[in-house]
Protein backbone atom coordinates (compact mmCIF):
# COMPACT_ATOMS: atom_id res chain seq x y z
CA UNK A 1 0.00 0.00 0.00
CA UNK A 2 2.77 2.91 -0.85
CA UNK A 3 2.79 5.23 -3.76
CA UNK A 4 4.20 2.99 -6.11
CA UNK A 5 5.24 0.09 -6.89
CA UNK A 6 1.58 -0.53 -6.21
CA UNK A 7 0.08 -4.40 -6.43
CA UNK A 8 -0.53 -5.43 -9.86
CA UNK A 9 -2.84 -8.20 -11.34
CA UNK A 10 -1.81 -11.96 -12.21
CA UNK A 11 -2.64 -11.54 -15.79
CA UNK A 12 -0.08 -8.59 -16.02
CA UNK A 13 2.75 -10.52 -13.97
CA UNK A 14 2.21 -13.75 -16.34
CA UNK A 15 2.55 -11.24 -19.15
CA UNK A 16 5.97 -10.06 -17.56
CA UNK A 17 7.03 -13.35 -17.41
CA UNK A 18 6.32 -14.91 -20.30
CA UNK A 19 9.44 -16.18 -23.04
CA UNK A 20 10.44 -12.42 -24.60
CA UNK A 21 9.35 -12.75 -28.69
CA UNK A 22 11.15 -10.72 -30.91
CA UNK A 23 10.23 -7.04 -30.67
CA UNK A 24 9.95 -7.70 -34.53
CA UNK A 25 7.77 -10.43 -34.24
CA UNK A 26 3.81 -10.24 -35.21
CA UNK A 27 2.12 -11.00 -32.12
CA UNK A 28 4.56 -8.43 -30.33
CA UNK A 29 4.20 -5.89 -33.08
CA UNK A 30 0.10 -6.16 -32.64
CA UNK A 31 0.25 -6.15 -28.79
CA UNK A 32 2.52 -2.80 -29.01
CA UNK A 33 0.09 -1.02 -31.51
CA UNK A 34 -2.67 -1.87 -29.63
CA UNK A 35 -0.90 -0.63 -26.11
CA UNK A 36 -0.41 2.63 -27.94
CA UNK A 37 -4.23 3.20 -28.84
CA UNK A 38 -4.87 1.77 -25.28
CA UNK A 39 -2.66 4.55 -23.40
CA UNK A 40 -4.26 7.16 -25.99
CA UNK A 41 -7.90 5.88 -24.53
CA UNK A 42 -7.20 5.80 -20.96
CA UNK A 43 -5.83 9.32 -20.99
CA UNK A 44 -8.86 10.55 -22.97
CA UNK A 45 -6.39 11.97 -25.40
CA UNK A 46 -8.26 10.83 -29.00
CA UNK A 47 -5.79 13.16 -30.79
CA UNK A 48 -2.53 12.90 -29.01
CA UNK A 49 0.70 11.38 -29.80
CA UNK A 50 1.38 8.22 -27.51
CA UNK A 51 4.93 7.37 -26.29
CA UNK A 52 6.12 4.41 -24.73
CA UNK A 53 9.62 3.87 -24.15
CA UNK A 54 11.91 2.17 -21.38
CA UNK A 55 12.71 4.35 -18.29
CA UNK A 56 10.83 5.98 -15.35
CA UNK A 57 8.60 8.54 -14.63
CA UNK A 58 11.94 10.87 -14.38
CA UNK A 59 12.82 9.65 -17.79
CA UNK A 60 8.94 10.57 -19.03
CA UNK A 61 9.96 14.18 -17.19
CA UNK A 62 12.78 14.58 -19.00
CA UNK A 63 11.33 13.74 -22.17
CA UNK A 64 8.29 16.02 -22.43
CA UNK A 65 11.03 18.94 -21.31
CA UNK A 66 13.88 17.58 -23.40
CA UNK A 67 11.42 18.37 -26.65
CA UNK A 68 9.07 21.43 -25.41
CA UNK A 69 12.02 23.87 -24.28
CA UNK A 70 14.66 25.66 -26.25
CA UNK A 71 17.75 27.27 -23.86
CA UNK A 72 16.41 31.05 -22.65
CA UNK A 73 12.63 29.70 -22.61
CA UNK A 74 10.53 30.93 -19.77
CA UNK A 75 9.06 28.09 -17.98
CA UNK A 76 6.15 28.25 -14.91
CA UNK A 77 6.06 25.70 -12.79
CA UNK A 78 3.28 24.93 -10.67
CA UNK A 79 5.00 24.08 -7.33
CA UNK A 80 3.57 21.77 -5.05
CA UNK A 81 6.32 19.98 -3.20
CA UNK A 82 9.05 17.24 -4.41
CA UNK A 83 8.51 16.30 -7.62
CA UNK A 84 7.72 20.08 -8.97
CA UNK A 85 11.05 20.68 -7.27
CA UNK A 86 12.74 17.72 -9.62
CA UNK A 87 11.00 19.22 -12.84
CA UNK A 88 12.55 22.60 -12.01
CA UNK A 89 15.93 20.91 -12.27
CA UNK A 90 14.79 18.94 -15.23
CA UNK A 91 13.78 22.39 -17.01
CA UNK A 92 17.13 24.45 -15.79
CA UNK A 93 19.15 21.47 -17.00
CA UNK A 94 17.83 22.23 -20.32
CA UNK A 95 18.04 25.80 -20.29
CA UNK A 96 15.01 26.96 -19.70
CA UNK A 97 14.05 30.24 -17.29
CA UNK A 98 12.09 28.89 -14.78
CA UNK A 99 9.53 30.69 -12.38
CA UNK A 100 7.77 29.39 -9.34
CA UNK A 101 4.52 29.60 -8.19
CA UNK A 102 4.41 28.38 -4.67
CA UNK A 103 2.08 27.02 -2.16
CA UNK A 104 3.03 26.24 1.26
CA UNK A 105 3.61 22.22 1.92
CA UNK A 106 0.01 20.84 1.43
CA UNK A 107 -1.56 23.08 -0.66
CA UNK A 108 -1.35 24.33 -3.83
CA UNK A 109 -1.24 27.52 -6.20
CA UNK A 110 -4.73 28.69 -6.95
CA UNK A 111 -5.96 28.77 -10.70
CA UNK A 112 -6.25 32.59 -10.48
CA UNK A 113 -2.71 33.54 -9.13
CA UNK A 114 -1.54 30.92 -11.89
CA UNK A 115 -3.16 33.00 -14.35
CA UNK A 116 -2.29 36.47 -13.32
CA UNK A 117 1.48 35.20 -13.74
CA UNK A 118 0.76 33.69 -16.95
CA UNK A 119 -1.00 36.88 -18.41
CA UNK A 120 2.21 38.94 -17.51
CA UNK A 121 3.25 37.01 -20.67
CA UNK A 122 6.28 35.63 -22.10
CA UNK A 123 6.32 31.90 -21.12
CA UNK A 124 6.39 28.87 -23.71
CA UNK A 125 5.34 26.18 -20.78
CA UNK A 126 4.14 26.02 -17.77
CA UNK A 127 4.19 22.71 -15.70
CA UNK A 128 1.85 21.31 -12.73
CA UNK A 129 2.30 18.17 -10.96
CA UNK A 130 -1.28 16.37 -10.72
CA UNK A 131 -0.78 14.55 -7.54
CA UNK A 132 2.42 15.18 -5.52
CA UNK A 133 3.37 12.39 -4.20
CA UNK A 134 5.34 13.92 -1.94
CA UNK A 135 2.29 15.82 0.40
CA UNK A 136 -0.52 14.01 -1.56
CA UNK A 137 -1.70 17.58 -2.40
CA UNK A 138 -3.92 17.50 -5.78
CA UNK A 139 -3.49 20.04 -7.91
CA UNK A 140 -6.45 22.13 -9.63
CA UNK A 141 -5.25 20.96 -12.91
CA UNK A 142 -8.44 21.70 -15.35
CA UNK A 143 -8.54 24.81 -14.65
CA UNK A 144 -4.45 25.88 -14.87
CA UNK A 145 -4.56 23.29 -18.07
CA UNK A 146 -7.62 25.74 -19.37
CA UNK A 147 -6.04 28.69 -18.52
CA UNK A 148 -2.88 27.81 -20.54
CA UNK A 149 -4.38 26.57 -23.37
CA UNK A 150 -6.39 30.03 -23.56
CA UNK A 151 -2.90 32.34 -23.08
CA UNK A 152 -1.21 29.83 -25.59
CA UNK A 153 1.18 28.35 -23.45
CA UNK A 154 1.84 24.29 -23.24
CA UNK A 155 1.07 22.82 -20.83
CA UNK A 156 2.63 19.59 -19.15
CA UNK A 157 1.10 17.23 -16.51
CA UNK A 158 3.37 15.30 -14.57
CA UNK A 159 0.47 12.38 -13.86
CA UNK A 160 3.13 10.34 -12.66
CA UNK A 161 0.48 9.63 -9.07
CA UNK A 162 -2.67 10.42 -11.33
CA UNK A 163 -2.64 8.71 -14.57
CA UNK A 164 -5.62 5.94 -14.42
CA UNK A 165 -7.00 6.88 -11.01
CA UNK A 166 -7.73 10.83 -11.10
CA UNK A 167 -10.12 12.50 -13.32
CA UNK A 168 -8.17 13.61 -16.00
CA UNK A 169 -9.25 14.60 -19.93
CA UNK A 170 -6.37 15.32 -22.20
CA UNK A 171 -8.29 16.24 -24.71
CA UNK A 172 -11.11 18.34 -23.80
CA UNK A 173 -9.31 19.99 -21.05
CA UNK A 174 -6.42 20.39 -23.80
CA UNK A 175 -3.48 19.81 -22.07
CA UNK A 176 -0.21 19.35 -24.10
CA UNK A 177 1.73 16.53 -22.24
CA UNK A 178 0.30 14.02 -20.11
CA UNK A 179 2.96 12.07 -18.83
CA UNK A 180 3.40 8.75 -16.57
CA UNK A 181 4.92 5.88 -15.59
CA UNK A 182 3.91 2.31 -15.25
CA UNK A 183 4.29 1.65 -11.80
CA UNK A 184 1.53 3.63 -9.84
CA UNK A 185 -1.52 3.85 -10.84
CA UNK A 186 -1.15 2.45 -14.77
CA UNK A 187 -0.37 -0.52 -13.04
CA UNK A 188 2.32 -2.35 -14.45
CA UNK A 189 5.60 -2.98 -12.45
CA UNK A 190 8.57 -0.18 -13.16
CA UNK A 191 10.56 0.25 -16.37
CA UNK A 192 8.19 2.21 -18.61
CA UNK A 193 7.90 5.84 -19.32
CA UNK A 194 4.79 6.70 -20.69
CA UNK A 195 3.64 10.16 -22.95
CA UNK A 196 0.72 11.26 -24.62
CA UNK A 197 1.85 14.84 -26.38
CA UNK A 198 -1.14 17.19 -28.24
CA UNK A 199 -0.96 17.89 -31.96
CA UNK A 200 0.06 21.54 -30.41
CA UNK A 201 3.11 20.17 -28.50
CA UNK A 202 4.27 18.07 -31.67
CA UNK A 203 4.14 21.22 -33.66
CA UNK A 204 6.15 23.27 -30.90
CA UNK A 205 8.29 20.51 -31.27
CA UNK A 206 8.72 20.49 -35.10
CA UNK A 207 9.17 24.22 -34.93
CA UNK A 208 11.65 24.14 -32.69
CA UNK A 209 15.33 25.73 -33.67
CA UNK A 210 17.99 24.30 -31.19
CA UNK A 211 18.84 20.22 -31.72
CA UNK A 212 16.77 18.44 -28.84
CA UNK A 213 19.73 17.81 -26.01
CA UNK A 214 19.02 13.92 -25.54
CA UNK A 215 19.41 11.03 -28.58
CA UNK A 216 17.37 9.30 -26.03
CA UNK A 217 14.50 11.45 -25.33
CA UNK A 218 14.29 12.81 -29.18
CA UNK A 219 11.07 12.21 -30.79
CA UNK A 220 13.04 12.38 -33.73
CA UNK A 221 13.87 8.78 -32.70
CA UNK A 222 10.89 7.52 -30.95
CA UNK A 223 8.09 9.28 -33.49
CA UNK A 224 8.97 7.20 -36.34
CA UNK A 225 9.03 3.82 -34.01
CA UNK A 226 5.60 4.17 -32.51
CA UNK A 227 4.06 5.11 -36.12
CA UNK A 228 5.61 1.74 -37.09
CA UNK A 229 4.34 -0.08 -34.67
CA UNK A 230 0.78 1.96 -34.97
CA UNK A 231 0.99 1.33 -38.25
CA UNK A 232 1.22 -2.76 -37.91
CA UNK A 233 5.28 -2.40 -38.90
CA UNK A 234 8.30 -3.23 -37.07
CA UNK A 235 11.17 -0.54 -36.23
CA UNK A 236 14.00 -0.14 -34.60
CA UNK A 237 15.59 2.90 -32.79
CA UNK A 238 16.31 0.94 -29.09
CA UNK A 239 14.93 -2.83 -28.05
CA UNK A 240 11.68 -2.33 -26.58
CA UNK A 241 10.81 -3.60 -23.16
CA UNK A 242 8.71 -6.38 -24.84
CA UNK A 243 7.47 -8.09 -21.59
CA UNK A 244 7.32 -4.37 -20.48
CA UNK A 245 5.23 -3.44 -23.42
CA UNK A 246 2.77 -6.76 -23.10
CA UNK A 247 2.15 -6.28 -19.89
CA UNK A 248 1.33 -2.63 -20.07
CA UNK A 249 -1.09 -3.61 -22.97
CA UNK A 250 -2.99 -5.99 -20.32
CA UNK A 251 -3.20 -3.71 -17.80
CA UNK A 252 -4.46 -0.84 -20.05
CA UNK A 253 -7.28 -3.65 -21.48
CA UNK A 254 -8.43 -4.15 -17.92
CA UNK A 255 -8.76 -0.26 -16.66
CA UNK A 256 -10.47 0.41 -20.28
CA UNK A 257 -12.84 -2.02 -19.53
CA UNK A 258 -13.51 -0.87 -15.75
CA UNK A 259 -14.30 2.67 -17.70
CA UNK A 260 -12.33 5.53 -17.02
CA UNK A 261 -15.35 7.25 -15.18
CA UNK A 262 -15.95 3.82 -13.01
CA UNK A 263 -12.30 3.85 -11.79
CA UNK A 264 -12.35 7.57 -11.58
CA UNK A 265 -15.38 6.90 -8.90
CA UNK A 266 -13.33 4.09 -7.44
CA UNK A 267 -10.43 5.74 -6.81
CA UNK A 268 -12.65 8.31 -5.08
CA UNK A 269 -14.82 6.49 -3.11
CA UNK A 270 -11.85 4.28 -1.49
CA UNK A 271 -9.93 7.70 -1.13
CA UNK A 272 -12.96 8.82 0.90
CA UNK A 273 -13.02 5.70 3.17
CA UNK A 274 -9.29 6.13 4.10
CA UNK A 275 -9.88 9.79 5.23
CA UNK A 276 -13.21 8.85 7.17
CA UNK A 277 -10.88 6.32 9.08
CA UNK A 278 -7.96 8.92 9.65
CA UNK A 279 -10.65 11.42 10.60
CA UNK A 280 -12.10 9.11 12.88
CA UNK A 281 -8.58 8.09 14.72
CA UNK A 282 -7.71 12.07 15.37
CA UNK A 283 -5.33 12.24 12.82
CA UNK A 284 -5.13 14.86 10.39
CA UNK A 285 -4.46 15.40 6.66
CA UNK A 286 -1.11 16.85 5.06
CA UNK A 287 -3.41 18.64 2.11
CA UNK A 288 -5.11 21.73 3.52
CA UNK A 289 -8.38 21.10 2.34
CA UNK A 290 -10.96 18.41 0.81
CA UNK A 291 -10.15 20.41 -2.50
CA UNK A 292 -6.66 19.51 -2.92
CA UNK A 293 -7.01 16.29 -1.60
CA UNK A 294 -5.70 13.56 -3.50
CA UNK A 295 -7.26 10.51 -4.33
CA UNK A 296 -4.23 8.06 -4.96
CA UNK A 297 -2.84 8.13 -1.94
CA UNK A 298 -2.61 9.25 1.77
CA UNK A 299 -0.50 11.74 3.53
CA UNK A 300 -1.17 12.08 7.30
CA UNK A 301 0.65 13.72 10.05
CA UNK A 302 1.92 11.02 12.71
CA UNK A 303 -0.32 12.06 15.87
CA UNK A 304 1.27 13.68 18.75
CA UNK A 305 3.64 10.88 20.55
CA UNK A 306 3.62 8.84 17.47
CA UNK A 307 7.04 8.56 15.61
CA UNK A 308 7.91 7.14 11.98
CA UNK A 309 8.45 3.83 13.70
CA UNK A 310 4.90 3.66 12.86
CA UNK A 311 5.58 2.64 10.02
CA UNK A 312 7.64 -0.83 10.57
CA UNK A 313 4.92 -1.20 13.56
CA UNK A 314 2.71 -1.37 10.54
CA UNK A 315 4.19 -3.33 8.53
CA UNK A 316 4.65 -5.95 11.76
CA UNK A 317 1.29 -5.96 11.33
CA UNK A 318 1.39 -7.19 7.89
CA UNK A 319 0.88 -3.71 5.40
CA UNK A 320 3.54 -1.85 3.76
CA UNK A 321 3.34 1.58 3.87
CA UNK A 322 5.37 4.46 3.26
CA UNK A 323 7.29 7.24 5.49
CA UNK A 324 7.24 11.29 4.77
CA UNK A 325 9.16 12.41 1.79
CA UNK A 326 9.05 15.84 1.64
CA UNK A 327 12.44 17.26 2.71
CA UNK A 328 10.36 19.84 5.42
CA UNK A 329 8.25 17.59 7.09
CA UNK A 330 9.37 14.35 6.04
CA UNK A 331 9.91 12.44 9.42
CA UNK A 332 6.54 14.27 10.65
CA UNK A 333 3.97 11.69 8.64
CA UNK A 334 2.68 8.25 6.51
CA UNK A 335 1.98 7.94 3.02
CA UNK A 336 -0.74 5.00 1.98
CA UNK A 337 -0.86 4.65 -1.75
CA UNK A 338 -4.89 3.54 -2.73
CA UNK A 339 -4.00 2.97 -6.37
CA UNK A 340 -4.85 0.33 -9.25
CA UNK A 341 -6.94 -2.89 -8.12
CA UNK A 342 -6.98 -1.82 -4.36
CA UNK A 343 -11.03 -2.68 -2.99
CA UNK A 344 -12.84 -1.75 -0.12
CA UNK A 345 -10.85 -5.64 1.90
CA UNK A 346 -7.00 -3.53 1.02
CA UNK A 347 -9.04 -0.68 2.85
CA UNK A 348 -10.20 -2.15 6.08
CA UNK A 349 -6.64 -4.66 5.81
CA UNK A 350 -4.99 -1.20 5.59
CA UNK A 351 -6.72 0.82 8.23
CA UNK A 352 -7.16 -2.47 11.20
CA UNK A 353 -3.28 -2.56 10.75
CA UNK A 354 -2.52 1.62 11.02
CA UNK A 355 -5.34 1.11 13.55
CA UNK A 356 -3.39 -1.65 15.74
CA UNK A 357 -0.02 0.27 15.01
CA UNK A 358 -1.18 3.45 16.62
CA UNK A 359 -2.63 1.94 19.71
CA UNK A 360 0.38 -0.22 20.26
CA UNK A 361 2.34 2.90 19.67
CA UNK A 362 0.45 4.33 22.61
CA UNK A 363 -1.96 6.88 20.61
CA UNK A 364 -5.60 7.08 22.20
CA UNK A 365 -7.78 6.35 20.13
CA UNK A 366 -11.04 3.41 20.09
CA UNK A 367 -10.21 0.30 18.70
CA UNK A 368 -12.20 -0.08 15.54
CA UNK A 369 -13.38 3.29 15.32
CA UNK A 370 -11.00 3.95 11.85
CA UNK A 371 -12.77 0.74 10.88
CA UNK A 372 -15.92 1.56 11.89
CA UNK A 373 -15.68 5.37 9.42
CA UNK A 374 -14.23 3.38 6.46
CA UNK A 375 -16.89 0.60 6.71
CA UNK A 376 -19.75 3.48 6.92
CA UNK A 377 -18.35 5.21 3.52
CA UNK A 378 -17.66 1.58 1.92
CA UNK A 379 -21.20 0.81 2.79
CA UNK A 380 -23.09 3.74 1.51
CA UNK A 381 -23.73 2.73 -2.28
C1 LIG B 1 6.89 8.70 -8.74
C2 LIG B 1 6.78 10.04 -9.32
C3 LIG B 1 7.73 10.55 -10.23
C4 LIG B 1 8.99 9.84 -10.58
O1 LIG B 1 8.77 8.64 -11.21
P1 LIG B 1 9.94 7.53 -11.23
O2 LIG B 1 9.29 6.42 -11.95
O3 LIG B 1 10.28 7.25 -9.82
O4 LIG B 1 11.09 8.14 -11.98
C5 LIG B 1 7.50 11.78 -10.78
N1 LIG B 1 6.42 12.50 -10.47
C6 LIG B 1 5.50 12.06 -9.60
C7 LIG B 1 4.32 12.90 -9.31
C8 LIG B 1 5.67 10.82 -9.00
O5 LIG B 1 4.75 10.38 -8.13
Amino acid sequence: MIPGPVEFEEEVLRALGAPSLSHTDPAFIVTFGRALQRLREVCLAPSAQPFVVSGSGTLAMEMAVANLVEPGDAALVVNTGYFSDRMAKILERHGAKVTHVRASPGDAPTVEEVKARLERGGFKVMTVTHVDTSTGVLAPVEGLVKAARALGVLSVVDGVCATAGEVFHQDAWGADVYLTASQKAVGVPPGLALVTASPQAMAAWKGRKAPVASVYSDWAEWLPIMEAYAGGKPSYFATPPVNLVSALDVSLGQILAEGMEARFSRHQRLARAFRAAWSALGLRLLPVSEAVTANTLSAVYYPEGVDASLVGRVKAEGVVIAGGLHPDLKTRYFRVGHMNRVGPGDVLVTVGAVERALLAAGHRAEAGAGLRAAESVLAAR
